[in-house]
């Protein structure tokens, strides 16, 4: 029977986050969607052991009368534990996503870390996605309708994430990629004062890329520039661009300006803007069979393509994994996370990483646990982008079939450490998937 005292277990409510401190990364308001879903109730067939608590009043709170009908017994609603010793994070497409739909065993996987396993021990996790082209908010409420639980912008970061940070230090910014004016609207959500896309070149000057036409929609969103006076600071690559050949002309001619200036050109081809990726993931996993080109596949094609033109080679930064910076941008947000919404004011042990592409996420997971003082443990999985049989250039520590399979063997293993801790305080731990 778990005890309290297995996987480092405090019982903790577990806060609706709407009433949770709002955390310092990011600004807004929380996602809201009725708390069932994430405190569901345990239904005997998982002869779930009953933690020896007595039932405390904000236990009331979270259990639902209309889904357990019958009088709610310790048994059917017991006490939520929750592990301050490990952690969670998660990547989103290919392990848990694809195509736009839950992949069949992620459901499963979430519920069993909100308690449906064997120890009733729930588990603090985030999400950390390269993804991205939308408010953190808003890709927030599609993926809690998509997994069927509460998921807050707190615990969640997409690539363009760490760019709210850049917002200070550029007064007007080139922003591209995405749908209509939706990376428009996280770039000034993000601080941003003076946002152009590409779609304000074209409407102030048609000529621009001639083989594209603004659709009605865009140039009523679009706005009119002064070419002669505007200049762009630094170039932002939010999301995937829905138009390569006109993104990259438009790119092409800030990176080749006087120092931003629209409509001029250096002759040296090195005093343009700085040009910054959301991430460099050169393929993702979608619903089609194979691997689809991403904004890897843009930033490699721009710098080939500048070289071709100017004869310089092209300096080009990106955000996400594998990058250190977001890992350590992770591991505040999964502090801030745990002290928000679970009350633990101590750093994980372990925080295991659940990924479907070895250059991303498991290369950055590794190299970021050889610096951090927390074990990031990396699992890869079999449902995204890595094909079953290859060998990847940067191997996790642990291979599953699906995101399911990742999250039993991490609460296993915890599980095992607790049992086999030897005196030097290390785990002689051996578990099978
Ligand atoms: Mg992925």
């Amino acid at each position: 029977m778990a005890t309290p005292d297995e996987f480092g277990t405090r019982k903790a409510r577990r806060l609706n986050s709407l009433d949770a401190a709002r955390a310092d990364l990011y600004g807004g308001p929380n996602v809201g969607l009725p708390p069932k879903h994430l405190m569901a109730s345990f239904s005997g067939d998982h002869n779930i052991p009953v933690p020896e608590m007595t039932k405390s009043p904000t236990d009331d709170e979270v259990s639902s009368e209309e889904e357990s009908p019958q009088v709610a017994t310790p048994l059917s609603t017991p006490p939520m534990i929750t592990s301050d010793d490990f952690a969670l994070a998660f990547d989103i497409d290919g392990v848990l996503i694809r195509g736009g739909q839950p992949i069949p065993e992620a459901i499963d996987a979430l519920k069993y870390i909100n308690g449906e396993n064997p120890y009733g021990v729930t588990v603090p996790y985030i999400f950390l996605t390269n993804g991205g082209g939308k408010t953190e908010k808003e890709r927030c409420l599609d993926l809690s309708r998509q997994l069927e639980l509460e998921i807050s912008p707190g615990q969640f970061i997409c690539g363009h994430t760490p760019m709210r940070e850049m917002a200070q230090r550029y007064g007007t910014v080139l922003v591209v990629g995405g749908e209509g004016e939706k990376c428009r609207i996280v770039a000034e959500g993000y601080g941003f004062k003076n946002v152009v896309t590409p779609g304000d070149i074209i409407k102030t000057r048609h000529d621009t890329t001639p083989f594209r036409k603004l659709t009605e929609e865009e140039y009523e969103n679009s706005r009119n520039l002064d070419l002669d006076s505007v200049r762009i600071e630094a170039i932002f690559v939010f999301a995937d661009s829905r138009d390569w050949a006109g993104d990259q002309q438009i790119i092409l001619d800030c990176l080749m300006s006087k120092k931003g200036h629209l409509g001029t050109r250096s002759e040296t081809f090195d005093e343009g803007p700085p040009i910054y990726f959301s991430h460099n993931d050169v393929v993702w996993s979608t619903s089609h069979e194979h691997s689809r080109i991403g904004m890897g596949a843009l930033r490699a094609s721009l710098e080939a393509l500048y070289k071709a033109v100017t004869g310089k080679d092209l300096t080009t930064v990106a955000f996400g994994k594998p990058q250190m910076g977001t890992f350590q941008f992770a591991t505040r947000l999964l502090q801030q996370w745990r002290s928000d919404s679970h009350g633990i004011d101590k750093p994980p042990s372990t925080v295991y990483f659940v990924g479907d592409t070895p250059e991303s996420d498991i290369r950055g997971t590794n190299e970021f646990n050889e610096k951090s003082d927390i074990d990031w443990f990396s699992i890869l999985v079999k449902t995204g982008v890595y094909q079953d049989g290859t060998i990847p250039r940067f191997p996790a520590k642990k291979t599953c079939n699906t995101v399911f399979d990742a999250v039993k063997f991490a609460v296993e293993r915890e599980h095992q450490k607790t049992l086999k801790t030897l005196p030097n305080g290390e785990a002689d731990v051996e578990v099978k998937n």
